[in-house]
């Protein structure tokens, strides 16, 4: 594993509550991922930590089948904010298929809606245990 985690964020229909939530703890130095030493990447190919947030929709499953299906190095994935974990407020919406965990193996959950920093920050770093982990059963 690289030094520095590369996180790689996936929306499949969040209302963008969790994004901006995820955005503005990176603007406080406290709550800042990138003391653990992460980095925030625009390309899926090189993540470690794949980042999701809201429900899964009919429209974003194949993207996200597509890029968990192809990725070549171990990773860890953390389903953020209730509706990721649940479908939460979006449960009986035409569109929704289901929550993450119903289509790809979730390493953690966090919940909240939107989950505060202090939770995104604590997921991250049980995401980082897990994924020393898998990098040394390799
Ligand atoms: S958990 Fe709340 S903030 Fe996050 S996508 Fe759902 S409704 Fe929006």
């Amino acid at each position: 594993m690289s030094s520095n985690p590369k996180i790689f964020r996936i929306n499949t229909g969040s209302c963008n509550g969790c994004d901006v939530e995820i955005a503005a703890s990176v603007m406080s130095s406290r709550f800042d991922l990138q003391k653990l030493g992460c980095e925030y990447i625009e390309t899926s190919e090189d993540a470690d930590i794949f980042m999701i947030t809201g429900p899964v929709t009919a429209r974003s499953l194949p993207f996200l089948k597509e890029v968990i299906k192809n990725h070549k190095k171990p990773y860890v994935v953390i389903s953020l904010g209730t509706c990721s974990v649940t479908c939460g407020i979006f449960r009986d919406s035409y569109p929704i298929l289901g929550p993450v965990d119903s289509y790809v193996n979730v390493d953690v959950n966090v919940a909240g809606c939107p989950p505060r920093p202090q939770a995104i920050l604590e997921g991250v770093k049980t995401a980082i245990e897990i994924l020393k982990r898998k990098n040394n059963e390799i």
